[in-house]
């Protein structure tokens, strides 16, 4: 059996309960077998795979907190910190029912290679818990966040681990967990990103992955000889990542017509409302019900399906395994010109290969959303030097950092005989940097 083959079958027995861990290491696995396998024994020797796909340290804690009845509440937490090879380990926190063991790690394996990609020295981690922040009241979001800090801070730090924000973690969350830090340790550092502007957030940080996603699509689609402006788009989600895409989006000239919640979703024809989505998701914190009460010309459908509408465009903004199969087979038989994916890992494998076998342009998230951590990163950059940069400078960073993947990715494919492939660009360009700086670093 070849050594990739025996390494993703030692990874299916030891994580069977895991499976978007399986299928996140499956999928890089497979498209770096071309690198493996073009100089087999030496990686064998070092255990090379073995040490990729094994966590360097996952931690797991009990987080009790009082509900607003003055009931006890027990929840789960995690933070993995997968790989430092390249730099601390920085990824999101992620608050969900749907949060396990198996959710943190695949995030956490993906980030891994996201992060090399930006090409800042940023390591690989992730974490979060099986809190559900729906229908809390502040004052419960609060109690829970000082909760989780007050085991996951001594983890923590500035030059070790640096969490941020993710599903269920926004600007009020990171405020909660990091006045809980800096009560505890007394530190006021960057140890965590997505702060506040006033207390040594970034500009543009909040925008950052919407924006870094089109930035990415633009200018793939560019190397692929076509032009953005005057394209539609479907977008899902209606979150940070999938308002941020619509507003850039629209800034490019392109008509968005869809988002989404866990609910249901939007088609609005004569495009979102970018200043109306925020107003109910932002503000009120409300269902898109309410968007398609407000506004005439919107369409409201319970359940999935946003694939149903014909776009050239389709940019997976929500969660994992959102777009699966049958989605895939209803954009190609519309004529989808590109799928970029704004969330991790939201096509399934299916579906992603139905896409790529029918000639539709794919951009994976960990390129095509890496513009939230590298500006997270540049954050940190700024907490270091103790500055702030101006929006249109962090915003410019971005767009350069984006670009640069985009033709990283592209070039990684190409010189690896796998043309217009970015799943296997977006992973064999992040692996080697990883790849180096452990082999340097010896048996660690
Ligand atoms: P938010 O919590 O702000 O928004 C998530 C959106 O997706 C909401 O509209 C939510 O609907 C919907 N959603 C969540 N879970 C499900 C589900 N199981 N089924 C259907 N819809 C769902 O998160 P973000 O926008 O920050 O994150 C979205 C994705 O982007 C995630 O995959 C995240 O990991 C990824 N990402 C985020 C980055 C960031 O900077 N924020 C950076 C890189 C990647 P509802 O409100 O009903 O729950």
């Amino acid at each position: 059996m070849s050594y990739v083959d025996e390494v993703i079958a030692s990874v299916k027995q030891k994580n069977a309960a895991e499976p978007e861990f399986i299928q996140a290491v499956e999928e890089v696995l497979e498209s770096i077998r071309v690198v493996i396998e073009s100089d087999e024994q030496n990686y064998r020797d070092l255990a090379f795979l073995e040490r990729l796909v094994e966590p360097e340290r996952i931690i797991m804690f009990r987080v009790p907190w009082v509900d607003d009845n003055g009931k006890v509440q027990v929840n789960r937490g995690y933070r993995v910190q997968f790989n430092s090879a390249i730099g601390p380990y920085k990824g999101g926190l992620r608050l969900h029912p749907s949060v396990y063991l198996g959710i943190i790690k695949f995030l956490g394996f993906e980030q891994v290679f996201k992060n090399s990609l930006t090409g800042l020295p940023i390591g690989g981690g992730k974490g979060g818990s099986d809190f559900n922040p729906k229908g809390k009241s502040d004052n419960e979001i609060m109690r829970f966040c000082q909760s989780f800090m007050t085991e996951l801070y001594r983890h923590i730090g500035a030059d070790t681990d640096v969490p941020a924000g993710d599903i269920g973690v926004g600007g009020r969350e990171i405020g909660f967990l990091y006045g809980q830090y800096k009560r505890i340790t007394g530190l006021y550092e960057g140890v965590l990103t997505g702060k506040g502007l006033t207390y040594g957030g970034s500009l543009a940080r909040t925008q950052a992955t919407g924006y870094g996603l089109l930035y990415l699509t633009k200018e793939l689609l560019k190397i692929n000889g076509i032009d953005i402006a005057g394209k539609t788009a479907a977008v899902t989600g209606a979150g940070n990542v999938a308002i941020y895409a619509i507003e850039k989006a629209q800034q490019m000239g392109v008509n968005v017509v869809t988002c989404s919640d866990s609910s249901g979703w939007i088609y609005d024809p004569e495009g979102i409302d970018v200043a109306l989505l925020k107003e109910v998701k932002e503000v009120k914190r409300a269902r898109l019900t309410e968007y398609a009460a407000a506004r005439k010309s919107a369409e409201y459908h319970e359940g999935k399906g946003v694939w149903a509408i014909k776009t050239d465009l389709y940019l997976p903004c929500a969660t994992q395994n959102e777009l699966p199969l049958e989605g895939a087979k209803a954009l190609v038989a519309n004529g989808t010109i590109a799928v970029c994916e704004g969330a991790n890992m939201p096509t399934t494998l299916d579906a992603t290969q139905y896409l790529q076998a029918n000639g539709v342009i794919f951009a994976p998230g960990k390129a095509a959303n890496a513009g939230g951590v590298a500006t997270s990163a540049l954050e940190m950059s700024q907490n270091s030097e103790r500055l702030s940069w101006t929006f249109e400078e962090v915003d410019a960073k971005l767009e350069q950092i984006m670009i640069n993947i985009t033709h990283n990715i592209d070039e990684a494919a190409k010189k690896y005989d796998m043309a217009g492939n970015y799943v296997a660009g977006a992973n064999i360009a992040g692996f080697l940097k990883v790849a180096e700086a452990m082999k340097a670093q010896g048996v660690v």
